[in-house]
């Protein structure tokens, strides 16, 4: 059985809070909110990274991608938000169970990138 941190929310062995949950996919809040709403939408199977999706995980990840705006909306990002998702090592990937970001409170985010 996996131990990866997400895989172990999926089960419910760690606690999160969550916001959306059906047979595909879970989303819940980020442990350490970057925006006023930050959301983590992720598949429960456990895929690592995006680089490693295959082609029959593609229902699933459209599933995630069509219900996100909604669960953006009802978590209060009524004029739009962010998503992202870091893949890899030069992406920034901390958690490898792929997972989307969901950012927004009530004002503009700022600049994406910086360098
Ligand atoms: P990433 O850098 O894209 O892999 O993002 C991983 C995210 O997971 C970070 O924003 C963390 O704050 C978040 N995170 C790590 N552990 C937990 C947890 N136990 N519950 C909720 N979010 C978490
Ligand atoms: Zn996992």
């Amino acid at each position: 059985m996996s131990d990866c941190l997400f895989c172990r929310i999926v089960r419910g062995e760690i606690p999160a809070t969550k916001v959306y949950e059906d047979d595909q996919i879970l989303a819940f809040k980020d442990i350490a909110p970057k925006a006023p709403v930050h959301i983590l939408v992720i598949p429960k199977q456990h895929i690592a990274t995006l680089s490693d999706v295959r082609s029959e995980d593609s229902a699933v990840l459209g599933h995630l991608l069509a219900v996100t705006p909604r669960i953006a909306g009802e978590q209060g990002c009524s004029d739009g938000f962010r998503s992202i998702i870091n893949t890899g090592r030069v992406g920034g990937q901390e958690v490898y169970h792929l997972h989307l970001h969901i950012l927004g409170g009530d004002t503009p985010l700022p600049a994406m990138l910086k360098y």
